[in-house]
């Protein structure tokens, strides 16, 4: 075996593992492409290997057209292929391309213009020779397409942005590593006779090419890989294993079946692929799980379950919970932060951090932070990586940039926002995964899905644990306001219970005082009646002595006699009141009506005081309604009234006098007693008829009254349905006192 036969194998095989896996798990023309101009390669691979180990010429000839029936494709298919993958169209161009493939093929297997003769190169193979113009001219279309085709994807290159920028760099470097070594084989042809040994490099295409589909999702084959990984190291484990069966087992078998070794060989092989093929890929499965699909996940059980949760739990811690645990379980990554807006929709808080170190605080963000803002107008999941790589080439907006920073800062790989109707309600930010995997395309769909699922459920959440909160506040309140109640209904019953005792006691003392109101009234009753009697028959003695019924008496005897009358009447009339206060305490008061003249009646009381206004220089003046009717009264009480009045107008007053006058309105009689003496104070007016009643200051003019006769003035004229009032415009401005009888 030599180097250019190693490389036919290589390529061969990787080309093979690559077209195969592709093909089967191709959804777009795109990938079928690929997957078809794989095979060209593994054509021209499996051929070098053949013409490599071929040592007759004629065979070598068949071999070479065998090669070239992938090789004319090759750069047809390349053009294509990288016309789809830049989304360039030109179906007239690609049509040509096909047209002179036929050509070509057709050149290539049905006559002999493009591949005719052979010669042994550096001691080894059989190499096609010389070119044919055919030849020669496939030599410039494959060289023109290959760089024409380069050129093409190196602009491609410049203009493409994010991911789309690092998956043409990838497939830039795999097929120009590939075309650069495979280009090295034309030589020999052209007599430049230098070993194809750089076909070598030809392998590593579909493995530059392997790693961009894995790491930067190039035509979403991430799945293929893990197929072709499997597929390949079974070959290549078989292929071995057949190798070092030929080469070592063949050998010590020709000792003992010279003819046959061969032939054991093959049955050697073909029992340990009998045995050893399944259990073999099943261990190669499971390696290449390990090593590619550790992160793996089965989409619909994830979405199950998730499903599942977020449609029946209300908690929202709970929910929460379950949420980023599954997330972080399921994309295995190593720290996650979920924000949500909180209830009074001003902030997102961190709900959950995961793998975060302790103590590190994410800050709250403001629904007017900037972050917030930018992240509002992305409906999708930012993948970091692709934004800084569109940050390179200055695509992205200022606010994306800052909000890049911001996430970086964070040491987040992605960001994927959760909606409901329309607004950002949270947002979860994801690091790196464990493994270093970027999040594949099929991540970002779920996680869409999942976080436009999840926002609903967490919206209904908040829903129910504020209606519930609510309730809770609810039940507390009312609980409250019972206890409340309830101690305001006990201190009621307190204070009622007081009250009723407080009135018991009351109306005990009530009961006592009635007792001694009427014990006194008794007291008073029977001393003023024992009282009176002796008291007449001294008025009546001393009258008589004054009058001089037991003789003569001396002047200064009669001044003594006088002041003894005098004080005897006051006594008398002390003794009147108090037995008329009685008399109306215990309503023993009777009273005898009959018609009478009012007017000469108060006239004669007018009358008996002129004495007493000339001994104080007062004038004493009646006037009286001539056609005054008779008035239905007592007269013996209303005598007293109207005595009292007017003695009280001549003892309150100093000097000018007395005016009394009765007239008649209508049905109504009015008395009318009005002095010039020392007046009433405003504020003593409403009390003057009350029990006891003596305006302050009056005292020193007068210091013998009771201050009992206008109260019984008042009971009299009340008795009778009349009024009585007094008026004065304050001190020293006389005083006038009214009575009013109705007829
Ligand atoms: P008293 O025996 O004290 O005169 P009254 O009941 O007759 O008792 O009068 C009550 C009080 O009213 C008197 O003490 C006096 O202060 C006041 N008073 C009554 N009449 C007059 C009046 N004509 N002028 C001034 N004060 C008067």
């Amino acid at each position: 075996m030599n180097i250019f036969a190693l490389s036919g194998i290589l390529a061969g095989f990787t080309s093979f593992g690559m077209a195969v896996f592709v093909l089967l798990k191709a959804k777009q023309r795109l990938h079928y492409l690929w997957g078809i101009f794989c095979l060209s390669v593994m054509f021209w691979g499996f051929g070098v290997l053949m013409i490599a180990t071929e040592d007759d010429p004629a065979m070598a000839i068949f071999w070479w057209r065998v090669a070239y029936i992938g090789v004319v494709w090759i750069p047809l298919l390349f053009t294509h292929f990288v016309y789809k993958f830049l989304s360039l169209s030109h179906r007239t161009f690609i049509f040509i391309l096909y047209a002179l493939g036929a050509i070509f093929s057709y050149a290539n297997l049905n006559t002999d213009i493009f591949i005719n003769s052979v010669r042994f190169v550096f001691g080894q193979f059989y190499y096609s020779y010389p070119a044919t113009p055919a030849f020669q001219a496939f030599t410039v279309l494959f060289f023109a397409l290959t760089i024409y085709s380069h050129i093409k994807l190196f602009q491609g290159y410049r203009v493409a942005q994010g991911i789309k920028r690092l998956q043409i760099k990838y497939f830039f470097m795999a097929t120009l590593v590939g075309f650069a070594g495979g280009s090295t084989a034309y030589l020999p042809h052209y007599h430049i006779d230098i070993y194809p040994a750089l076909n070598l490099t030809v392998f590593l295409y579909p493995l530059i090419m392997g790693y961009a589909i894995f790491r930067y999702r190039l035509m979403d084959l991430k799945l293929v890989i893990k197929r072709s990984t499997v597929f390949v190291a079974l070959v290549l484990t078989l292929a071995a294993v057949y190798v070092f069966l030929v080469s070592f087992v063949t050998e010590y078998l020709q000792q003992f079946f010279p003819y046959r070794a061969l032939f054991f060989t093959g049955l050697i092989v073909s029992i340990l692929l009998a045995i050893g093929f399944e259990p073999l890929k099943r261990f190669l499965q499971r390696a290449t799980d390990r090593i590619f699909f550790k992160d793996e996940y089965d989409v619909e059980t994830y979405l199950d379950s998730v499903t599942k949760f977020l449609s029946t739990l209300l908690n929202l811690s709970k929910l929460i919970t379950e949420f980023t645990e599954s997330l972080v379980s399921t994309f295995k990554v190593k720290k996650l932060a979920f924000f949500l807006l909180e209830k009074k929709q001003r902030h997102f808080q961190a709900e959950s951090l995961i793998g975060f170190p302790e103590g590190v605080v994410l800050a709250t963000f403001h629904q007017r932070h900037t972050f917030i803002r930018a992240l509002s107008l992305h409906h999708a999941p930012i993948v970091l990586e692709e934004w800084k790589r569109q940050e390179e080439n200055m695509a992205l907006s200022r606010n994306d940039q800052q909000l890049l920073r911001m996430l970086e800062q964070l040491d987040v790989a992605l960001c994927v926002p959760l909606y409901f109707n329309e607004r950002l309600t949270g947002f979860l930010l994801f690091s790196e995964k464990k493994s270093g995997d970027v999040f594949t395309q099929k991540d970002l769909q779920v996680l869409q899905i999942v976080a436009n699922q999840a926002a609903i459920s967490f919206e209904n959440a908040l829903l129910y644990q504020e209606t519930r909160s609510f309730n809770v506040t609810l039940r507390e309140e009312v609980k409250r306001a019972t206890e409340t109640l309830k101690r305001v209904n006990l201190e009621l019953n307190d204070k009622n219970k007081q009250i009723r005792l407080f009135n018991r006691r009351l109306a005990a003392a009530n009961a006592q005082l009635q007792e001694l109101d009427k014990a006194k009234s008794e007291f008073i009753s029977i001393a003023s009646h024992q009282l009176r009697t002796p008291l007449t028959i001294i008025k009546g003695y001393i009258s008589m002595l004054l009058e001089g019924s037991f003789g003569e008496i001396e002047e200064t005897e009669r001044d003594a006699l006088e002041k003894v009358y005098v004080s005897n009447e006051r006594l008398i009339k002390l003794v009147e009141d108090l037995l008329n206060v009685s008399r109306i305490e215990s309503k023993k008061m009777e009273y005898d009506m009959t018609k009478v003249d009012f007017g000469a009646l108060v006239q004669n009381i007018v009358e008996e005081f002129h004495d007493v206004a000339e001994k104080k220089h007062l004038t004493l003046s009646m006037q009286r309604d001539p056609e005054l009717p008779f008035a239905k009264i007592d007269s013996e009480k209303m005598r007293q009234v109207v005595m009292n009045l007017v003695d009280n107008a001549l003892k309150y007053t100093e000097s000018g006098g007395v005016a009394v006058s009765v007239s008649c309105q209508g049905k109504k009689v009015m008395l009318k007693i009005q002095d010039t003496g020392i007046g009433i104070p405003h504020k003593d007016i409403p009390r003057l008829f009350e029990k006891f009643s003596r305006v302050h200051f009056v005292s020193s003019v007068n210091t013998e009254g009771t201050g009992l006769g206008l109260f019984v003035a008042r009971k009299i004229v009340e008795a009778h349905n009349g009024k009585i009032w007094g008026e004065s415009k304050g001190i020293g401005k006389g005083s006038t006192f009214f009575v009013e009888l109705t007829l």
